[in-house]
């Protein structure tokens, strides 16, 4: 697909990998550890299928039905699907016949069906430990596991038959300085990896964080407003 809204992909796309480009330079950290994961949750089908054809290959949903209708319609074009939203027991395991990677585990109840959806597949899911950064403050809710909960979590998820403890993910507390958020992250990932050495990913930074999410260590950037536009407010 080649149109105006291409072209306008394409530019916001450089910028974003300009900035990611900077960022790294100032941490002194090869590019090439950190994932760009193009969060196209609310844009339709249509401009998943534009990045593609920009070199796009990771792409975040976070609502269930959306995502496998865009994973179903676009199946042929070999993306990898990351879901990043709240998850509901009773969708996990819908959730794993498509997604390839689950950044939003926050609790143990949902490892059985994600395990479950994997193996029925025949496919391995890697699996992140979502963390709440901010339990009490006003971004309180958004999902996320204590901090003292995650090396349960974390456990269990390495057990599961179908999954691959891959690390943790947060999103930084409104209102606060997210630099501090996401080294709090990076030391309960490190915890995480020194008891499951394969479990090296820290899924942190969004459009307005992700320079301090680089500098943290972060492994994969969850863009979306940058890149895309502005999504509609949700009601
Ligand atoms: C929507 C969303 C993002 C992307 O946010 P932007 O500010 O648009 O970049 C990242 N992570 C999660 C969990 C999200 O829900």
């Amino acid at each position: 697909m080649s149109d105006t809204r291409s072209a306008e992909l394409a530019a916001s796309l450089a910028e974003v990998r300009e900035r990611i480009a900077h960022a790294c330079a100032a941490a002194g950290r090869d590019p090439a550890e950190v994932t760009l994961v193009v969060v196209t949750k609310t844009f339709p089908a249509d401009d998943v299928a534009r990045l593609a054809a920009l070199g796009v290959v990771d792409v975040g949903e976070n609502r269930h039905q959306e995502a496998a209708a865009k994973a179903e319609a676009l199946a042929h074009l070999g993306l990898r699907w990351h879901f990043i939203g709240r998850l509901q027991r009773n969708k996990a395991r819908a959730v794993a016949a498509y997604a390839d990677v689950v950044h939003s585990v926050d609790r143990v109840e949902l490892l059985g069906p994600l395990s479950s959806g994997a193996m029925d597949a025949g496919r391995v899911v890697d699996v992140l430990v979502q963390v709440d950064l901010d339990q009490t403050g006003a971004s309180a809710g958004r999902g996320g596991a204590a901090p003292t909960a995650v090396p349960a979590i974390a456990d269990e998820a390495a057990r599961a038959s179908g999954l691959r403890l891959a690390g943790v993910m947060a999103v930084a507390p409104l209102g606060a300085d997210p630099g501090e958020a996401f080294a709090r992250l990076r030391t309960i990932g490190d915890a995480v990896r020194a008891a499951h050495p394969q479990a090296r990913w820290i899924s942190a930074g969004m459009s307005g964080d992700l320079d301090q999410a680089v500098a943290a260590g972060a492994t994969h950037l969850r863009v979306g407003s940058a890149i895309l536009g502005q999504r509609p407010p949700l009601q």
